[in-house]
């Protein structure tokens, strides 16, 4: 009778031959997922034999996956920064080129939380909970175009304990909202046509397309977009987060810098420029007050002084 071992030992040949590189840890979280154990314990069971609807279900988990179907949309569960978010209808997959802009993020307002943060194109609702876990006081928006995509968000926000605290908007990116944030976080659509077709199968074939192609020639004008947008909806000195393709940063940088942003670009951890931040000045006129905006004292007289004089 076919044992876990014999069953793991032979689906890791069938998918490292389909091509999958973490073919060995690919089988063992559909193992896990099959005898309803943790992957750790998998070794604890090594003998125990496997019924035969068992092993007809693994040979249809091992098929699913040769077919390239991303592993996370076969269990319905993608991990983000430790927090297991379902992935079960039509979002991007939360990728560590992400984790890595949160964790940036959350390493620079660690001293001055933000006191109220937007998610442009939320997706699964990855950015904002992992933002809003880190920034227990901040007001928490996430938006997105697709309402199938926002349904699932706030279904992670419930499962999270946070979905009362989010103001979930249908809009496209800054469309039809109103007010002015800390921090906007955007990981938006940003590759070109022929980095699309050049993808990996799983992400080409099973991955939303429009959360993907940017648009543009160079697929930067989803970000172009925002950053346009962005000087209306930050408050003073407040930041916006991008995520963008590596041949992205000098565009942006230089509509940023005439935009007057303070601009940077930032790269993952190995060693690519990922991450475009730009923050508005600290005196440009107006300051947060949750999702409305007022002027501040000091352009509150200047402002007065202005009208005096003219
Ligand atoms: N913000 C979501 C994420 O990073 C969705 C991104 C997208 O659909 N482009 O996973």
């Amino acid at each position: 009778m076919a044992t876990l071992r014999s069953l793991l030992a032979e689906g890791e040949i069938q998918l490292r031959q389909a091509g999958i590189d973490s073919s060995q840890s690919d089988a063992e979280w559909l193992m896990a997922e099959l005898c309803s154990r943790r992957r750790a314990e998998l070794a604890l069971h090594w003998e125990e034999p496997l019924a035969s609807d068992q092993t007809e279900h693994w040979k249809r988990l091992l098929s699913l996956r040769c077919d390239r179907i991303p592993l996370q949309r076969i269990l319905g569960t993608a991990h983000f920064c430790g927090l297991p978010l379902a992935v079960d209808g039509p979002v991007l997959i939360p990728r560590p080129e992400t984790e890595q802009l949160v964790e940036l993020i959350v390493k620079r307002f660690r001293d001055r939380p933000p006191r109220s943060i937007l998610d442009l194109g939320t997706g699964s609702g990855a950015c904002i909970l992992v933002l809003g876990k880190a920034f227990p006081t901040a007001t928490l928006t996430a938006s997105d175009i697709s309402p199938e995509a926002l349904a699932l968000a706030r279904r992670n926000g419930n499962r999270c304990q946070m979905g009362k605290r989010i103001h979930f908007i249908c809009c496209n990116w800054f469309s039809t909202l109103r007010g002015r944030w800390d921090l906007i976080i955007a990981n938006p659509p940003y590759l070109t046509d022929d980095e699309w077709l050049s993808a990996e199968p799983e992400v080409r074939d099973h991955e939303p397309k429009g959360a993907l192609l940017g648009g543009g020639r160079d697929g930067a004008d989803a970000l172009r977009t925002i950053l346009r947008g962005a000087p209306k909806h930050l408050t003073d000195g407040g930041l916006l987060a991008l995520e963008m393709g590596m041949a992205q940063g000098p565009t942006l940088l230089a509509i940023g810098r005439q935009m007057g942003f303070a601009c940077e670009v930032c790269q993952d951890l190995s060693g690519r420029e990922r991450f475009f931040l730009a923050q508005r000045a600290a005196n440009s006129g107006s300051v947060a007050c949750g999702r409305r905006s007022v002027r501040s004292p000091a352009a509150r007289s200047r402002r007065r002084e202005r009208n005096r004089r003219s």
